[in-house]
């Protein structure tokens, strides 16, 4: 089956200048909660306000929702009754990173070193020597909470994983890729300078700049969540621009995307939905992750405050008649591993918004593999509005394989397919992917918005 490709579709002006304000997005949304608040600022300059400000909801009106700093979820009221159900895109915005651990600080040959747990699924060579910025949050016990954004700002000091030099690491390359570098050998060096005391003094010396900038104790750590991302910004690669080279590609570039389609979206029949998760990483487990009953209960509320009453019903209603588009990356074919992928069904750079019926693994295995009606049926919303998009699946069979949020929006009885944008070394600190690509899901979640 022929692709089109979408660079000759589209305008390449305003796919340039699209991703532009993508990428400063993305420079902006390095982790899950400065992604949160950045989307909020944005989604209040276009008319959305909290939720919880409002006692009742009408059509037209547009809500968000912010869960814990860390998911925020997008309304716009529909004319129609939202018992018919709703138009919902859903996408993460937690990438794979290192954590700081809780009791993070050590000193070893003159050096301060901070302990790091990683989070999602990485190859670890890929996080040593590279810049790596510090952000995230600190609680203290009496209830203040510091925001920490190191490494960001062109004049902030950096912090790094070190390598071993070529020259004596005969004994690491005769290992395994997965074996020769540890969880544990993912410690951050964050410091050489010894204070004037006795003991640890090159651990305390980073202890007092922090307790003299911030006023805190190593203690504190205990109740933080510093992630550790790196450094650099987005920008544009190749001689001729065509593709965004970032971090967090995955799952950003469709939280952005979504954003941007309900942003432009006015009095639509259908109540639309835009929901940011957290966690997808790591299950979509916990208060923040997808499995949380938060989505539940924000459509709970929406009845509510539309229907000034509530009953059970209502919700089931609304759930079972709603679909969804479960917006996550998928995997571009990589012409230097091509072997892992099979042409006919893999997603290629540059023919727009991939479409993966199912996901999963081993004889699909954990994938929800939406129904061939609803596939037709997105297709079509797809072709109506000139949406290039293509078919795929991540990888050969019994190749390996991943999930998304989709199997746990289907397990609420909703139609949920996944579709997304192709990326090449996803999951490493710098993905790739394609601009005229990112420009079709801002223009296929669109169209899905004002569909019935
Ligand atoms: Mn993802
Ligand atoms: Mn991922």
């Amino acid at each position: 089956m022929d692709k089109k490709n979408a660079w000759s579709f589209e305008d390449k002006n305003i796919i340039m200048n699209f991703c532009d304000i993508y990428m400063d997005y993305l420079n902006n949304s390095k982790t899950e909660r400065t992604c949160v608040n950045y989307s909020k600022q944005l989604a209040e300059q276009h008319g959305f306000v909290d939720i919880n400000t409002l006692a009742t909801l009408t059509a037209g009106q547009k809500v968000y929702k912010l869960n814990r700093g860390k998911n925020i979820i997008l309304a716009i009221i529909g004319k129609d009754d939202i018992t018919n159900g709703t138009n919902i895109v859903a996408s993460h915005i937690d990438s794979p990173r290192l954590d700081a651990k809780p009791v993070p600080f050590y000193e070893d040959s003159n050096m301060t070193l901070m302990k790091t747990h990683y989070y999602g699924g990485i190859k670890k060579y890929q996080w040593t020597a590279i810049p790596l910025s510090i952000i995230g949050v600190i609680a203290k016990s009496d209830g203040t909470v510091l925001n920490i954004n190191i490494g960001e700002d062109e004049k902030d000091p950096k912090f790094t994983v070190t390598d071993l030099l070529p020259h004596l690491a005969q004994d690491q390359m005769s290992k395994k890729v997965s074996e020769f570098l540890t969880g544990e050998d993912l410690n951050l060096l964050v410091g050489s300078i010894p204070a004037n005391c006795e003991k640890d003094k090159f651990k305390q010396n980073i202890l007092n700049i922090i307790e003299d900038k911030y006023g805190i104790t190593e203690s504190d750590f205990i109740s933080a969540e510093l992630e550790i991302v790196p450094s650099f910004k987005a920008c544009s690669v190749g001689f001729d621009s065509s593709l965004v080279g970032s971090y967090g590609h995955d799952d950003r570039v469709c939280a952005f995307t979504s954003l941007e389609a309900i942003f432009e979206t006015e009095n639509p029949e259908r109540t639309c939905i835009c929901f940011l998760s957290d966690k997808e990483e790591v299950g979509s487990m916990g208060n923040t992750g997808m499995k949380s009953r938060f989505f539940e209960n924000f459509i709970a509320e929406l009845i509510f405050k539309t229907k000034n009453e509530y009953n059970d019903m209502y919700i089931r209603y609304a759930l079972t008649n709603s679909m969804c588009l479960s917006s996550d990356v998928s995997a571009a074919v990589d012409p230097t591993y091509k072997n892992v992928t099979e042409d006919n069904n893999a997603a290629h750079l540059g023919c727009g918004i991939a479409i993966c019926k199912y996901t999963g693994s081993r004889g699909k295995s954990s994938t929800s593999d939406a129904n061939a009606e609803y596939v037709g049926k997105i297709r079509k919303i797809f072709d109506d509005a000139n949406v290039i998009w293509q078919i795929c699946e991540l990888g050969k069979v019994d190749q390996g394989g991943g999930g998304t949020v989709a199997q746990y929006i289907a397990n609420l009885d909703v139609d949920t397919i996944d579709c997304g944008v192709p990326l090449l070394s996803m999951h490493a600190p710098f993905e790739i992917a394609s601009k005229a690509d990112i420009y079709s899901a801002y223009k296929a979640y669109k169209a899905f918005y004002v569909s019935k």
